[in-house]
């Protein structure tokens, strides 16, 4: 009797314990549980936030990299961007035996343009003179840019000299109508231009800034003709030992 005693004692104390601990491993769980569900809402916090800030530095590259090809004054693209441009269409005209043409474009008396009205009437000019570049060279593949200065080019790739020509007549035409008052110009009293055209069949002898060098000295005899004019020339072969 004593014994049966003892073994219930002990029995409850058994199932007390038991009791006790099941509850302790109960808390245990529920506790990781709470942790594991406050780990996964920082996780997907974290994640958003990468998410975020990716989204907001490719926004920003792009940014960057259309700022890297951009002429600040004009909006135009700038001179990287047109020399890249230009080695790609220059290979292309050199694969498909297509020509290409190249229009310097230079403001005439430009200097007295700024010593009359000014530097800051000066940059204004010049962001006009871009928006009517911007208006009439349209045509798909066609790139006007600011070379550098109060010089703008513009890349005709499979013009013909022709074509290249009614470009360049048209661009004439769009600054004279443009009626931009210069009174410190011996041409006129407006803004004009003078416009050098180079075209040509780009061949692996050659090098690509040929078209570019020969539009540019074309405008020696635009400008000694008495300015507001255009001057063309052609790229016929490669030169002697080249
Ligand atoms: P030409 O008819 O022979 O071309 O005469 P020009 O006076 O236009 O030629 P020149 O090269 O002697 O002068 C170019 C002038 O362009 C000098 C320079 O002050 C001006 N210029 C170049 N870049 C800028 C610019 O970004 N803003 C302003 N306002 N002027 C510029
Ligand atoms: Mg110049
Ligand atoms: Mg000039």
């Amino acid at each position: 009797e004593y014994q049966d005693t003892n073994t219930i004692q002990e029995r409850i104390l058994l199932l007390l314990a038991g009791w006790r601990y099941s509850r302790h491993i109960q808390t245990e769980l529920e506790k990781q549980r709470g942790l594991r569900t406050e780990l996964t809402t920082a996780k997907e916090m974290l994640e958003h936030k990468v998410q975020q800030r990716t989204a907001e530095l490719e926004s920003v590259n792009r940014q960057l990299e259309t700022l890297s090809i951009t002429d600040e004054l004009t909006g135009l693209a700038n001179r990287r961007r047109f020399d890249s441009y230009w080695a790609e269409e220059w290979q292309r005209a050199m694969r498909q035996g297509t020509s290409l043409a190249v229009i310097m474009m230079d403001v005439d008396h430009f200097k007295n343009y700024n010593d009359h009205y000014g530097h800051p009437l000066g940059d204004e000019c010049l962001r006009q003179l871009g928006a009517l570049l911007q208006v009439t060279i349209r045509r798909a593949g066609e790139l006007a840019a600011r070379y550098g200065g109060e010089e703008f080019v513009v890349a005709l790739p499979g013009a013909t000299a022709q074509q290249a020509a009614e470009t360049a007549a048209a661009l004439l035409a769009a600054v004279e109508a443009a009626h931009i008052p210069h009174l410190a110009s011996p041409v006129s009293n407006i803004v004009t231009i003078s416009l050098g055209v180079a075209t040509g069949f780009p061949n692996a002898g050659d090098e690509r800034g040929r078209l570019i060098t020969l539009a540019d000295e074309a405008l020696y005899p635009a400008k000694h003709r008495g300015r507001n004019c255009i001057a063309m020339t052609e790229m016929t072969g490669a030169p002697p030992g080249t």
